[in-house]
């Protein structure tokens, strides 16, 4: 142990933000215990790797850091989805490539980290459980934070293996998911991401029963919880966004929600493709739905809507014409940010033993004429920005911003989407501060970004 008596825990949290929320937990748990992080494995008592097991690259990444951890330390724990991940013959991956690991766990298991923690090194004698503010301990900037409403999907989209390794969706109970959303807005949080699997699915496992929040009584179900969640981010004039929302007939009721301002008007809308045969194929939830109806409406209610979304180019048996239909898709649905990936197989899914398999130069050479096309609307719909007056919060903004800082519009989700490049503030009195909002007119688009002057 180290010096100074209190046990110190390295942490690495690879993957998706429903991976570091899961991280989030653990840290906020061995806090609350007494336990202090270490930056270095070599200054740590014992290292803890949260990892992604969702496609190759990410295993190889987990795996490696783990084999650094062991290299460096000797001491480790694995938790996150690589933990829930079979190797060959059908034993525990994570065990047949570092036997030496200390215990190995899979995602969404804070009592089973801690409890392995505890079994390796001693909780310390005395706790500062008053030390841990009431939302826990956050691994995003202090202006931001990610809540996450339900674990686990209903689907069985065929490229994917999530729900083999997280199971199937459980709603979190909506008085909690409340409380924390209020205890992130009073600790200071100014933009709360609203994170799961299937955000649309949201208490379709408890057939949208009834919970309370502050007394009152509120059902499980999307559109009370982003209801009740813009009320609560109104008094702090905070951001509330939502990811992974499948476009089903019931989202439309939010759609006035946004157009009243109570939440922002975006909306990540995970559709992979367009074509009703490839979707079928993906076996994808509201694949029977007509999407671009769906999306042409909601511009209707909300203008200023802002839709990001992500593809898959060359799934098994794509045709041309199949894959033109994607691309017709693209432009007249006006995507404002599209991603893109070229299909890569993910062992253990079902949609490896589809017919059809394209060569993985054509599935690169599509995703290229994706993405091109995907930046010639992105393009355009940014330009038409230009001269815009925006509200934008700050993320960086050395010296008070005198030089300017990096901030983002409601249009741009952190990590994901673009930035607002902020120039210096027309007015010398005026200062910029991070995690705070400020409105800046838009003088130009630079690829994905705004450029824009405060004011
Ligand atoms: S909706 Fe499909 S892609 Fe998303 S987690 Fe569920 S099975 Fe995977």
């Amino acid at each position: 142990m180290n010096d100074l008596a209190t046990p110190k825990v390295g942490f690495v949290s690879l993957g998706c933000p429903k991976a570091l929320t899961d991280s989030e937990l653990i840290l906020t748990q061995l806090s609350a215990e007494g336990y202090a992080t270490s930056k270095t494995f070599a200054g740590a008592d014992l290292v803890i790797v949260n990892t992604c097991g969702f496609i190759d690259d990410a295993v190889r990444e987990s795996l490696d850091t783990i084999g650094e951890a062991l290299a460096e330390n000797g001491k480790v724990i694995v938790t996150g989805c690589l933990g829930a991940k079979a190797g060959e013959g059908g034993g525990n991956l994570v065990k047949q490539m570092h036997p030496s690991v200390l215990a190995v766990t899979g995602p969404h298991a804070t009592q089973e980290v801690m409890d392995a923690v505890h079994l390796h090194l001693p909780k310390p004698h005395d706790p500062f459980v008053d030390l841990v503010p009431a939302f826990g301990i956050k691994l995003t900037p202090k202006h931001y934070a990610y809540l996450k409403i339900s674990e686990g999907c209903n689907h069985r989209c065929s490229f994917c293996i999530i729900p083999s390794m997280r199971g199937d969706l459980v709603s979190r109970p909506i008085g909690d998911v409340l409380k924390e959303a209020r205890a992130l807005f009073e600790g200071g949080v100014k933009e709360l991401l609203v994170i799961s699997q299937d955000t649309s699915a949201y208490g379709v496992d408890v057939k949208y029963r009834t919970g309370f929040f502050d007394g009152k009584p509120v059902k499980t179900r999307m559109f009370d919880l982003v209801q009740q969640l813009g009320e609560l981010a109104k008094p702090f004039g905070a951001w509330v966004r939502l990811h992974y929302v499948y476009p089903y007939p019931h989202v439309d009721e939010l759609l006035p929600l946004m157009a009243e301002g109570l939440v922002l008007p975006y909306l990540d809308v995970p559709l992979q493709h367009a074509h009703p045969d490839v979707l079928k194929r993906m076996k994808r939830p509201a694949s029977g739905e007509r999407n671009l109806e769906r999306l042409q409406a909601w511009r209707a209610v909300c203008p200023d809507i802002v839709v990001r979304s992500t593809f898959i180019a060359g799934f098994p048996g794509e045709t041309e014409a199949e894959f033109q239909y994607l691309l017709d898709f693209l432009r007249e649905a006006e995507i404002d940010r599209a991603g893109c990936f070229a299909y890569s197989p993910v062992e253990g899914a079902s949609a490896n033993a589809l017919d059809g398999a394209l060569p993985q130069e054509l599935r690169e050479e599509r995703r290229a004429r994706f993405m091109a096309v995907a930046e010639e609307v992105s393009a355009a719909k940014l330009a038409r920005r230009v001269g815009q007056n925006l509200q934008v919060l700050v993320d960086s903004a050395p010296m008070l911003g005198k030089k300017g800082g990096v901030g983002r519009s409601y249009a741009d989700a952190p990590e994901i989407d673009g930035t607002v490049k902020l120039l210096p503030p027309e007015k010398a009195s005026k200062q910029l501060k991070v995690g705070e909002f400020t409105r800046a007119r838009v003088v130009a688009a630079e690829g994905h970004d705004l450029v824009a002057v405060p004011v």
